[in-house]
């Protein structure tokens, strides 16, 4: 018989292109079809069968303080009733900004999205503009969005398509996007010497945590800022994932490093449709309508979603928060490596982010990681998800704690783990 999380699958695939809205929601290359689900409380999610989840999806990363918290949904109920959008400056979107800037320096001024595709898009439209040069270069297996020009060697659910890059994206549009190996210094000088004078931006995920978790290396994050400062080529920090996951001030605070641009997402949204790029003024005023570089948005700086912003934020300014959820982490993630150990899994970890990699080897970047076992993950995630341990749907994603885990729940969840690998 089927569950009604299948029967709702062949229905959402009778209307909607694929049965899903984003294409790893649907579990290709797992074991089991997607749950779909109902509500989410806490660390836990419940699905249309009425099963729970201990969720260390968290909608990609965006929702730190779990789901349905409480700070969050008291201040969007507030605003509910007010309106839901204007299309005209509001107050919020000034408090969210300052919020920003405050715990990000490098960020001057900032600009509201939708998406973190968009944030993306519109920070290397802007760094063309700035540099007057045409090329930009990023790295195998990070994912900046699905904006035409990046989806060269992209991580995220590109990874698990066949190709390097999409369909439909001519190569006239990629011409000008160079990719290359993550932490390897000597490529990266090269490429300034191929293309000497004409690199606009190097954009980075300062914690690669699409295409699984990848140890960043410091020096070579160190490097990339001074060989773009060299050059007059601007460094983006796409943070969109690790924006207020690793501390107030994101990687950028955390390695010491000062990007020219930051793009934002996921956790700035509060579990709403946010993206938002910024920097120096310098760059910033380039933007209309100070400047000649377009970039608008009809819903951009929604209200709602500028409140649940606010509110995620203001609870993250807590005293001592990101302590406790690194402690929590690592304490789970020592237990995760003995667990691990000698069982043809490498476990890599960065603050509360996490991945299991079926790999006999270390996984440093791209290239190591496409050697997984990806049929042992499958396998793998179909037990866990019999457990009632939610991970991501693919073996290039990252797990995430949040701060509604209780020790209780992880320890639920090492224990399933455990029994799973034995
Ligand atoms: C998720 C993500 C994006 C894209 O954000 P969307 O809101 O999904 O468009 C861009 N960059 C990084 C690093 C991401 O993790």
């Amino acid at each position: 018989m089927l569950s009604k999380s299948e029967k709702a699958f062949l229905k959402a695939q009778t209307f909607l292109a694929g049965g899903v809205n984003s294409p790893v929601r649907a579990f290709r290359g797992m074991e089991t079809s997607p749950v779909f689900i109902r509500k989410g409380n806490g660390a836990v999610i419940t699905d249309i069968d009425n099963n729970n989840y201990i969720d260390y999806c968290l909608s990609w990363g965006a929702l730190i303080l779990g789901h349905a918290p409480q700070a969050v949904v008291d201040a969007v109920n507030e605003v509910l009733h007010e309106g839901t959008s204007f299309g005209a400056p509001t107050e919020r979107e000034t408090e969210l900004a300052m919020l920003i800037s405050k715990c990000m320096p490098s960020i001057e001024r900032i600009r509201f999205v939708n998406s973190g595709t968009e944030a993306v898009m519109s920070a290397i439209r802007l760094a063309r503009a700035y540099t007057e040069k045409k090329i930009i270069v990023k790295f195998d297996g990070c994912y900046h969005g699905h904006a035409d020009h990046l989806l060269v060697s992209a991580g995220s659910g590109v990874s698990s398509l066949h190709g390097a890059s999409s369909a439909g994206v001519p190569d006239e549009f990629i011409q000008l996007t160079v990719s290359i190996p993550y932490n390897n210094k000597q490529t990266v000088e090269e490429v300034f010497r191929k293309y000497k004078n004409r690199i606009a931006a190097i954009i980075v995920e300062p914690v690669p945590a699409n295409m699984g978790v990848i140890i960043p290396d410091r020096e070579f994050l160190l490097f990339l800022r001074e060989i773009t400062t060299i050059n007059h080529s601007l460094l983006i920090f796409d943070e969109v994932i690790t924006g207020f996951r690793i501390g107030l001030g994101g990687a950028q605070e955390y390695f010491g490093i000062k990007p020219d641009l930051t793009t934002l997402g996921k956790i700035i949204g509060g579990g709403f449709p946010v993206g938002a790029y910024g920097g120096k003024q310098d760059i910033m005023k380039l933007l209309a309508p100070d400047g000649q570089v377009y970039q608008a948005g009809t819903l951009s700086g929604n209200p709602i979603a500028m409140a649940a912003g606010i509110a995620t934020i203001d609870q993250l300014k807590e005293p001592g928060k990101y302590d406790a959820l690194e402690e929590k982490t690592r304490s789970f993630i020592s237990i995760l490596l003995e667990i691990c150990r000698n069982k043809g899994i490498q476990v890599n970890a960065f603050g509360s982010m996490f991945t299991l990699f079926f790999s006999d080897t270390p996984v440093t970047d791209f290239e190591t990681a496409k050697k997984c076992d990806v049929k042992r993950f499958a396998a793998f995630h179909k037990q866990l998800l019999y457990q009632h341990i939610y991970f991501p749907p693919s073996q290039f994603e990252t797990n995430f704690l949040s701060f509604a885990h209780t020790h209780r729940e992880i320890e639920e969840t090492i224990n399933s783990i455990k029994s799973l690998l034995s």
